[in-house]
């Protein structure tokens, strides 16, 4: 296979330092280099950037990230035996690698970066949704990255980048799409990974708005797009009943008909829902 740098193939390194997949930690390895360099680009220009990766297991897209330029790379591995493989690659790209072998969740790793940070990960499913509505939910905006380019589930992808009146239109596209521009970038069957997963995954490029597309308070925005969808089979002037008092008053104002649904309310308009509930 080719490789993209003079480090052995990934297979190698598997083997050598004994890298069985545990599923416990979602590990389902990308071993070709020319599809790790692939996913690498899809994350833009890498030359001036520090890139934080979230999960590099034996360093297949890390590897892809260091020859497409990043200016460093700090990567947060869980599995401690990943280490010495990592190491490897370190000593490959003096200076430009930081592994830190901690948990994504629990450690803040913005001491350790520079601006402008690009994020890019292959994660589990769970850890990934989980990173991602952190990252979309900061205290300010604009937040620490400027894009984050992220491995999912194909389902989940679609449900990142859906468009109103879709089925997969939910929480996720409003969040997504409201300080963001989502695309989904790439697709992958399962047997790009070793060993393979049952469902296919997609990678999903967000980058990041100067600001939201249209004004809102994020707490007011979340919590009625949240009652919204909860129940979405049902008519917004029930399903939002809890939300304010007078909702269709509100709803007729934001220029949303009571009777509609969750799913056909375009951003801007529950953008306006938002406001107008607070004016
Ligand atoms: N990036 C590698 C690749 O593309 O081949 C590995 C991807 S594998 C799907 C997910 C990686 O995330 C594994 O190496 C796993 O050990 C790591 N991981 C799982 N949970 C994590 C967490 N909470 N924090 C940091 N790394 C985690």
């Amino acid at each position: 296979m080719a490789t993209i740098d003079n480090l052995p193939p990934l297979r190698d390194v598997i083997n050598t330092h004994d890298l069985r997949a545990k599923k416990s930690l979602g590990q389902n390895f990308l071993l070709d280099l020319n599809l790790t360099a692939k996913i690498a680009r899809q994350a833009g220009d890498l030359t001036g950037c520090d890139v934080l990766e979230i999960g590099p297991g034996p360093g297949g897209l890390t590897r892809g990230l260091l020859a497409e330029g990043a200016r460093r790379v700090l990567a947060i591995e869980k599995d401690a035996r990943c280490l010495p493989a990592l190491a490897e690659i370190g000593a490959a790209y003096p200076d430009r690698l930081t592994v830190l072998n901690a948990d994504a969740l629990e450690l803040n790793p913005l001491e350790h970066l520079n601006a402008p940070i690009r994020v890019v990960a292959n994660l589990p499913y769970n850890v990934g949704t989980e990173l991602l509505v952190r990252w979309l939910t900061p205290a300010s905006w604009p937040p620490f990255w400027s894009s984050l380019t992220l491995m999912f589930q194909k389902e989940v992808a679609q449900r990142i980048t859906a468009q109103v009146g879709s089925k997969a239109y939910g929480r996720l596209a409003i969040l997504s799409q409201w300080r963001a521009d989502a695309k989904m970038v790439m697709t992958l069957p399962p047997e790009a990974f070793t060993p393979p997963p049952k469902i296919s995954s997609a990678v999903v490029h967000l980058t990041a708005l100067p600001e939201p597309r249209f004004p809102a308070d994020p707490a007011v925005l979340n919590r009625v797009v949240a009652a919204g969808f909860n129940q979405r089979r049902k008519m917004l002037r029930a399903s939002l009943k809890g939300v304010a008092p007078d909702i269709e008053d509100h709803l007729i104002a934001a220029d949303i008909k009571p009777t509609d649904r969750a799913e056909v309310v375009h951003l801007e308009q529950w953008c306006a829902l938002a406001r107008n509930i607070l004016a």
